[in-house]
């Protein structure tokens, strides 16, 4: 089964998400499996055909933490997964692969799925750095308490998110390779890994049918019907 994950970032509103969900419900089959990681304003419980998620999780359980949201806060309100380690939240809160497989515990132990972001960006790709920064990535982000397919991890080339960019598929195949072999060396054989960065209708039949890539994540192009749907057919 493929997994179609879309991540709207600081866009959107409720009645947005009513109707994405409603439009979502009518195309979704059983063979994909779809989730919208969504701001925590709008986070509500999903349906058959859709998980909704949030972006991120705070690392603490509660208290004098101003503008945090816990784990299960989060989970409170329905919602059944979560962002982590998002190139952009790892840029503007300073987050490291540590502080990252903290969340990702935190949204674990309060039985959300974590989907946990890693990639390289254009200078350490240039570097010929990418693939151990990937790696370390890997290794370091997923926390002790995790299981295997109790968490997703999404790969997003930093280089190439909300820019159009589409790498060659070879350099997707390869860097879903060794994500593939530093799981199954961790014990995480049936882990999925999605790959994500300027998806849209046109290149995610060829991107989804990538070996060892069990599914997309999305941005940009899941914020609109008139894009989303389309990805969710065309990955069919
Ligand atoms: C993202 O930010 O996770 C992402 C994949 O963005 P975009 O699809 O817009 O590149």
């Amino acid at each position: 089964m493929k997994i179609i994950a879309g991540n709207w970032k600081m866009n959107g509103s409720r009645a947005a998400l009513d109707d994405m969900i409603d439009a979502i419900s009518r195309v979704a089959t059983g063979d994909v499996r779809i989730a919208l990681c969504v701001p925590y304003t709008m986070l509500r419980a999903g349906n058959a055909a859709v998980m909704i998620g949030a972006q991120n999780v705070s690392k603490f359980d509660g208290g004098a933490h101003t503008g945090n949201v816990s784990a299960a806060m989060v989970r409170a309100t329905g919602a059944v997964a979560t962002l982590v380690g998002h190139s952009e939240t790892r840029d503007e809160l300073h987050d490291k692969n540590a502080d990252v497989s903290i969340r990702a515990a935190r949204a674990i132990e309060n039985d959300l799925l974590p989907i946990i972001c890693v990639g390289e960006t254009d200078t350490e790709r240039d570097a010929g750095i990418g693939t151990d920064v990937v790696v370390r990535g890997v290794r370091e982000s997923v926390p002790v308490c995790a299981t295997d397919g109790g968490f997703i991890i999404a790969y997003e080339p930093r280089w190439a998110i909300g820019r159009g960019i589409t790498p060659d598929m070879s350099d997707i195949e390869n860097m879903h390779k060794i994500i593939r072999k530093t799981l199954d060396d961790m014990g995480f054989a049936n882990t999925p890994i999605l790959y994500g960065a300027s998806v849209t209708a046109q290149n995610v039949h060829d991107i989804i049918n990538i070996k060892n890539v069990d599914g997309v994540l999305v941005g940009g192009a899941s914020l609109k019907k008139q894009d989303f749907i389309p990805i969710i057919e065309n990955a069919k």
